[in-house]
């Protein structure tokens, strides 16, 4: 839903109407259409709103002869803390969903909204904002800073947004992953397997709202990769936070509530889940 840190101007109509006469003014709710709109229709029918919520989203990419069609009318929702696992064919459009749902992407046309807020709303440096309070990411090949210690590379995301206790944070982070005797080391002093913990670290610390996973065992070897994986899921039941999490590896992709299908940059099957289905039927 709307954080806290979010402000929402709504255009009031009963201060339009405040001029009129008692007789002739119409009383109207504040929020009414607009407010309206950024509600999800799950909301209204009662039901828990979505975490995510995708609706016939394209999107292509590159120019000219290269320029090809990604994602194809891709709808998609995701309940509130839900796990799910995203599998598909190499090139069907697995990394390019992932990035859309994190606000890398825009897509072309369709709605993207994440956590109540409706992408299409807000401007790069809105979705860049939205992205460092609400959204965690990892991917297959870490993405660290290679000249910052594990401590740093938590830490400076955190302070750039202004938090405070940016360094105590990040220590804390690093200690859930098990790197409390590895705060001071580069990248390069570290193994691939801790390499991805100070990356899930990084991405956990904002304590986001969702956590989208690329391949994040993509490169490491699979015991690191299964270890990884254990505290992917942990983290995941202990905050409560949504999961999407991208693989080629059918069993990982069991391992979540739910598993969704790509094929050429179409959704294979339905496009809620276990979770949806009950609930509506409560
Ligand atoms: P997946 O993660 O499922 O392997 P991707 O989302 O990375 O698939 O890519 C889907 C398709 O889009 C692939 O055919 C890929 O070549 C193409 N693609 C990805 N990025 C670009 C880009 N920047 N320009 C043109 N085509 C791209
Ligand atoms: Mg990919």
């Amino acid at each position: 839903m709307v954080g806290p840190d979010i402000a929402i101007i709504v255009p009031v109509a009963a201060t339009i109407n405040a001029c009129k006469s008692p007789s002739t003014r119409t009383i109207q709710p504040p929020y009414d259409s607009f407010m309206d709109s950024l509600i999800e229709p799950s909301t209204r029918a009662g039901l828990e709103p979505d975490t995510i919520s995708i609706a016939n989203v394209n999107l292509s990419l590159g120019s000219g002869a290269a320029r090809v069609h990604i994602l194809k009318d891709v709808s998609l929702r995701i309940a509130p803390g839900e796990a799910v696992g995203l599998i598909g064919p190499s090139g069907s459009g697995k990394s390019t969903l992932l990035m859309v749902m994190a606000g890398l992407e825009r897509p072309d046309s369709g709605e993207v909204v994440v956590n109540g807020i409706a992408f299409n709303a807000l401007d790069e440096d809105g979705l860049a904002r939205f992205r460092g309070r609400h959204v965690g990411i990892v991917f297959q090949s870490f993405h660290l800073i290679p000249t910052m210690t594990a401590l740093e590379n938590v830490a400076v995301p955190l302070e750039l947004a202004g938090r405070t206790d940016a360094t105590e944070r990040a220590r804390q982070e690093l200690e859930g992953v098990g790197l409390g005797a590895r705060l001071h080391h580069y990248p390069s002093q570290l193994s691939g397997g801790e390499q991805q913990r100070v990356a899930l670290a990084r991405a956990m610390a904002p304590d986001p709202a969702i956590l989208v996973a690329d391949e994040p065992t993509g490169n490491l070897d699979e015991a690191t990769g299964n270890q990884i994986v254990d505290l992917l899921f942990a983290k995941h039941r202990e905050r409560g936070m949504t999961l999407v999490l991208v693989t080629h590896d059918n069993a990982l992709a069991q391992r979540c509530d739910r598993v969704v299908r790509l094929r050429s940059g179409h959704i294979d099957g339905p496009a809620t889940g276990r979770h949806w289905i009950e609930t509506a039927a409560r």
